[in-house]
């Protein structure tokens, strides 16, 4: 039976939902658009069965086809990363970072991050996250002139607390990383450093950031922002002992059964990210970005740090217009058919829930095929939705002017 016999309600849904994506410009930094083989991996019978444990350690019979999967999957992901171990269990992001924290700490032990409201994540400390719960957390801080990681504060903290972890790696931080710079001050401290390449890890993949390797000890990740995979975490390191602990910090403690479907759909994006195809790819995104960033410069706003070294940037909209809020902004887009989120300046005055920021990214429209004309063109649509975000009319105009783009640029079929 299909979905649409079995329930037309949901069926619905998701048809409109796929009309949505086809008919409007995703500016999301940590989304993009999988392949159909990804999806169909991730729409499979694999969902049925449970393979707790590691390939050819499983607690459960009949898992023979899933050794060979996850076993492609690892394999797959050392290769893109040139490092010796990894973890394709974790169900998120998040879950890699707490599974990461296990592996490295003990309760209560003491880390160094930056802050949610600087640019890093909620697992990353945040008061209400188990990464706060659980473990002991302490901010390092942006430079406030330049807006970049203040490797002084990253020094004077680590050698304040003595912190068993550095963690590095961000949510809405537009420049390239230091990790050698981290790792010296890790040494210093005899610190773990961790690094966090959820939003980057494309990135590096395709050669367009340096590597957390050889200096990260466990490097975690998602797999479905510039990776462009299914939605999931992954764990990476180089030395045997650490490995062991961060799989037996996967499972058995946190998580039960792995989500083989989405296992399996990570092997395939992952075959995807190892083509020469990606790299061009990634390097578009790149390209992509400077372009929407400099339209954007050149239309009067004002960008975190004065521009983007990689996928994303961070504009604030206060010197373009006082009154303008991030929450106002992103609203008016969506009327457009652009799709973004609000998100907190450095030091923004405003609350989380209004900011004075939106965070864009190309991941997405790269997936599409727009260039870097395309992307000046969609800076100047920014702007006009800015321009006119009280003026209704003006706003279903430059929607429909966005659907014409996107039927220019379809998503993938
Ligand atoms: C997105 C992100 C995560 C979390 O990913 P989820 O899959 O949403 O849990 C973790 N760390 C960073 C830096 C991120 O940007």
């Amino acid at each position: 039976m299909t979905l649409t016999q079995a329930d037309s309600q949901i069926a619905t849904l998701i048809q409109k939902e796929q009309m949505r994506q086809e008919t409007t410009l995703e500016l999301i930094a940590s989304e993009n658009h999988v392949s159909t083989a990804v999806m169909e991996a991730a729409g499979s019978c694999l969902t049925n069965k449970y393979a707790e444990g590691y390939p050819a350690a499983r607690y459960y019979q009949g898992c023979g086809f899933y050794d060979e999967i996850e076993s492609i999957a690892i394999e797959r992901a050392k290769h893109m990363f040139g490092c010796r171990f990894a973890n394709v269990q974790p169900h998120s992001g998040a879950s890699a970072n707490l599974s990461a924290f296990m592996a490295m700490m003990k309760p209560g032990d003491q880390f160094i991050s930056l802050n949610l409201a600087s640019g890093g994540h909620l697992s990353h400390g945040m008061k209400l996250n188990a990464s706060a719960l659980y473990f002991k957390p302490a901010h390092y801080e942006l430079d406030a002139k330049t807006e970049l990681i203040d490797f002084d504060s990253v020094r004077a903290k680590a050698h304040e607390l003595k912190p068993k972890m550095i963690l590095c790696g961000y949510s809405a931080y537009s420049r390239i990383i230091d990790f050698a710079k981290f790792r010296q001050i890790a040494d210093e401290v005899g610190a773990y450093l961790m690094a966090d390449i959820a939003h980057i890890a494309g990135l590096v993949v395709g050669g367009a950031h340096p590597s957390p390797f050889p200096h990260a000890h466990v490097v975690t990740t998602t797999t479905h922002k510039t990776l462009r995979g299914p939605r999931g975490g992954l764990i990476l390191c180089n030395d045997e002992e650490l490995n062991k602990a961060v799989n037996r910090a996967v499972f058995p403690g946190l998580q039960g059964g792995p989500l083989m479907h989405i296992i399996a759909a990570k092997a395939v994006a992952f075959g995807e990210a190892l083509k020469p195809e990606y790299k061009t790819y990634i390097q578009q995104v790149v390209k992509n970005a400077g372009a929407l960033a400099n339209g954007l410069m050149k239309r009067g706003y004002r960008l975190v740090s004065g521009g983007t070294e990689n996928h994303l940037m961070l504009v604030d909209l206060r010197a373009k217009d006082a009154e303008l809020t991030g929450a106002e902004a992103a609203l008016a887009l969506e009327k457009a058919g652009i799709i973004a989120n609000m998100n907190g300046v450095p030091n923004d005055p405003r609350p989380p829930k209004v900011t004075s920021g939106v965070r864009l990214g190309t991941p997405a429209t790269t997936t599409r095929g727009l260039k870097e004309a395309d992307m000046d063109n969609v800076a100047g649509i920014f702007d006009r939705v800015m321009a006119n975000r009280r003026d209704p009319a003006a706003l279903v105009r430059i929607r429909a002017e966005v659907a014409e783009v996107c039927r220019r640029f379809p998503m993938p079929h």
